[in-house]
């Protein structure tokens, strides 16, 4: 039903999904309007949007990296209107809009879903300020109280865009994630059983961005601040990281790794080359990538050349 390659909330939302047997996959996906409740800075790039709205009665978040897709308005219009919310139709009349009408498509992750003690249902999404030029940010960078738009969101909690689903026989967690994949890490470690081993590795921009993350996991973090430079500088600067933290001490670890895309699939070759991670192990993603904007990444996955990895991915 929606966006990148990468994003399972995709093209392939309709299809079946033997995650939830009882519900018919297409409605594992509908669409849903978002109002804008109060937004708040949480970190030197990160601004927490919380979100409202009635429809938000039947919004079932898996949790974990529960991503969904978001329909932003163009510069000129204040809130989102898209042409159809038909599960058959709405695609093609909403690629039927002229480009400078046409709302963005983005994939986002729910930090949290909850129904406040007030029974007001609540949905906050983390958005990375990264700069005016890009229509998500700089949507997330003006968004006021009131503002309205859609989502394509899940309406079971087993739905195919939880994407982390580590075997029963899973004896630690290794993580990799930047900034854009930081609220799904955040959401994983909220919901980790205590005393789960996790070795983890977040890449933010900013000292600012580490962001305190509660968990009752055994987890030990290491924050690598990013210090600028390529994007194949920026991957060997994690990889240096990461070799010398030495060799995961588990018999069945369970790699979880998300972020930009050059980076995760450098990160997934040093777990599984240099580090004998079994390859099935890893569930990688790219969330974006360095040059490319999500409509080209649309672009390439439609014509075949899925832009971002998923583990179904070879190296
Ligand atoms: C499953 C999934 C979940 C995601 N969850 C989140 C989330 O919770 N929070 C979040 O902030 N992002 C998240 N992302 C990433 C987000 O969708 C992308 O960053 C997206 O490109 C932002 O759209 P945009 O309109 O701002 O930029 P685009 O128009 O798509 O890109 C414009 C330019 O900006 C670059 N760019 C894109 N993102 C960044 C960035 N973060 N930093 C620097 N340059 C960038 C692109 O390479 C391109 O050159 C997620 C992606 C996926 C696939």
């Amino acid at each position: 039903m929606t966006a990148t390659a990468s994003d399972a909330t995709a093209p392939d939302a309709t299809a079946p999904d033997a995650a939830s047997d009882a519900v018919p996959a297409a409605a594992h996906f509908r669409f849903f309007e978002l109002e804008v409740l109060r937004t708040r800075r949480i970190g030197h790039s990160f601004l927490r949007v919380t979100f409202g709205g009635e429809s938000l009665a039947g919004f079932r978040s898996g949790g974990y990296d529960q991503s969904l897709s978001l329909f932003l308005p163009p510069e000129h219009e204040e809130h989102t209107v898209l042409p159809s919310t038909d599960e058959d139709t709405w695609f093609g009349a909403w690629r039927a809009v002229p480009d400078a009408d046409r709302p963005v498509m983005r994939s986002y992750t729910v930090r949290e879903q909850r129904r406040t003690p007030g029974g007001v249902d609540e949905v906050d999404i983390d958005f990375v300020l990264h700069g005016d030029a890009s229509p998500a940010s700089r949507w997330a960078g003006r968004a006021v109280t009131g503002r309205r738009i859609m989502a394509i969101g899940p309406a079971v909690a087993e739905n195919k865009s939880v994407r982390f689903q580590p075997p029963a026989a899973t004896d630690a967690l290794l993580m990799y994630a930047d900034e854009t994949a930081l609220p799904a890490a955040a959401a994983i470690l909220d919901r980790l059983p205590a005393g789960t081993p996790v070795a983890a590795w977040f890449e933010v921009p900013h000292p600012d961005d580490r962001l305190a993350l509660p968990t009752r996991a055994d987890a030990d973090i290491t924050w690598i601040v990013r210090e600028g430079g390529t994007g194949k500088e920026r991957a060997e600067r994690v990889l240096e990281v990461l070799r010398a933290a030495g060799p995961p001490v588990a018999e069945a670890p369970y790699a979880w790794l998300a972020g930009e895309a050059g980076t995760v699939r450098a990160v997934r070759r040093h777990l599984v080359q240099e580090r004998a991670v079994d390859r099935r192990a890893v569930r990688f993603t790219g969330y974006w990538r360095l040059g490319a904007s999500e409509e080209e990444l649309l672009a390439e996955a439609y014509a075949g050349q899925a832009a971002s990895e998923d583990s179904t991915s070879e190296l």
